[in-house]
């Protein structure tokens, strides 16, 4: 966190006692509150073991300004954001880091449509907290705060309104949950028992040291889930982050695929019920998302990497579907945020309307390999080599939403972005074979280091 900078890329971040403090949450709140001006805003947490404690210091500041907080308590990310727009809110906070380790904890604010407020909104709040304009209102304006304990329950009940209950009913399906010891364990055992399946759990006790696994669904914390998947002969394995608004898939082999890939088995259900439909997605999302568009008349909105600039444009735009390579997808009928259970439930949808195992709808897409590279830059010479690479690659097929993507006839790929956190660019290639994609990072690992040595 910089001198004037609170907001990062999903709101504030920050190491528990050291980073973020219970006196910088207090006036957070408090600049928050200032920010919306007297309203009602629900607030409620993941579980880490810093969530009560912080909940407790931001709507202190938030009462201190003379904002009414509805307390949610224990809920996932999208739980609290369909509360949101559901009772017509006028916005919300939400304590969570996400997938960061257990140490870390955050602060989202949350606007009245249920998505996180624009980066010129934070910027009003940042102000607010710096040069220390924060409202206080005589006692008897003080906000008042309310116990709004049924969210969870509500969240369940509106995804099921998205799916063919009986169909996936019907199928007996057995499940795997891995929940990472958080709010993910709090609704999706419960929906996927309501859809009649079969579910079992691992790391599903809420524990907010999260001694199951680390947060983030990669695939080298979900061994664990891939392995029990397979020993139980389980239909399908599905991973959360920690606060439950991503989901990863498991396929009934133990397979552990990439978020991308289970989105565009979504994407081709929608295209083919509402074909022409406008499909938001980031630049890092990989060309099958684009094949499945071009195949079921879809039409692309590529976009900065950043769920925040994936919700802002499908409200821009007018799209009802967008999703993410990490595993995000955001179902606009439901609401247009990322959403692991409502994922969950329609991947288990298309399940049971194909009669297809999760494999089999994987191996039926169009097949790419992906590699990763990196190469160090200094800060202060990142926007010229950004420059430079741009002016070097004119002619071809590239976009300049987020770094530098270039796709190539072939159907390969390459993203070439800076890192926002550290002093690197990252490339990521995307070819119909290894050897062509590792060929790319090569190349393009060659370039920018020419660059860099002109600079
Ligand atoms: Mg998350």
């Amino acid at each position: 966190m910089g001198t004037n900078k609170l907001f990062g890329t999903n709101g504030i971040r920050g190491l528990v006692n050291k980073e973020l403090t219970v006196e910088m949450a207090v006036k957070v709140g408090s600049s928050i509150g200032t920010f919306f001006k007297k309203k009602n805003l629900l607030l409620g947490h993941d579980a880490r073991t810093s969530g009560p404690m912080f909940a407790k210091a931001v709507a202190a500041g938030l009462i201190a300004t003379g904002c009414n907080v509805y307390f949610a308590g224990m809920a996932p990310t999208p739980a609290l954001q369909y509360a949101i727009k559901n009772h017509c809110m006028d916005g919300g906070v939400i304590i969570t880091a996400s997938h960061n380790p257990p140490e870390y904890n955050g602060i989202k604010v949350i606007w009245n449509d249920g998505i996180e407020i624009a980066h010129e909104q934070e910027s009003e709040i940042e102000k607010i907290y710096f040069e220390g304009k924060q409202v206080s209102v005589e006692w008897n304006k003080l906000g008042t705060k309310h116990e709004f304990l049924t969210v969870n329950d509500e969240y369940v009940e509106a995804i099921k309104k998205h799916v063919d209950v009986s169909e996936i009913a019907g199928k007996k399906f057995q499940v795997v949950v891995d929940p990472a010891n958080s709010v993910g364990s709090l609704t999706a055992p419960r929906l996927l028992r309501e859809l009649n399946c079969k579910v079992l759990t691992i790391n599903a006790n809420i524990d907010g040291t999260f001694p199951g696994r680390m947060p983030e669904p990669r695939p080298e914390n979900l061994t664990e889930l891939a392995t029990v998947v397979k020993a139980m002969g389980a239909d399908l394995g599905v991973a959360f982050d920690g606060d439950a608004d991503r989901a990863i898939f498991v396929d009934e082999k133990g397979e552990i695929h990439w978020g991308d890939k289970t989105f565009a088995l979504i994407e081709k259900e929608f295209l083919i019920e509402n074909p022409n439909e406008k499909i938001v997605t980031p630049v890092s999302s990989s060309t099958l998302v684009k094949d499945i568009a071009d195949a079921y008349k879809g039409e692309i909105v590529w976009t900065k990497v950043g769920s925040v600039t994936v919700s802002q444009t499908m409200k821009a735009v007018k799209a009802k579907l967008g999703g993410e390579e990490n595993g995000g997808v955001f179902y606009g009928p439901h609401q247009a945020v990322r959403d692991g259970a409502m994922t969950t439930a329609l991947i288990l949808e298309i399940m049971a309307k194909t009669g297809k195992k999760l494999s089999q709808l994987i191996a039926e897409q169009p097949q790419y390999f992906i590699e990763k590279g990196k190469i160090e830059c200094p800060e202060d010479k990142k926007d010229k080599v950004l420059q430079k690479l741009r002016d070097q690659v004119q002619g071809l097929n590239i976009s300049t939403i987020d770094g530098v993507k270039i796709w190539f006839e072939d159907k390969s790929s390459i993203l070439i972005r800076p890192s926002g956190t550290e002093p690197i660019y990252r490339l990521y290639a995307e070819a119909k074979s290894r050897e062509k994609a590792r060929k790319l990072v090569e190349e393009y690992s060659l370039k920018l280091a020419k660059i860099l040595k002109t600079l």
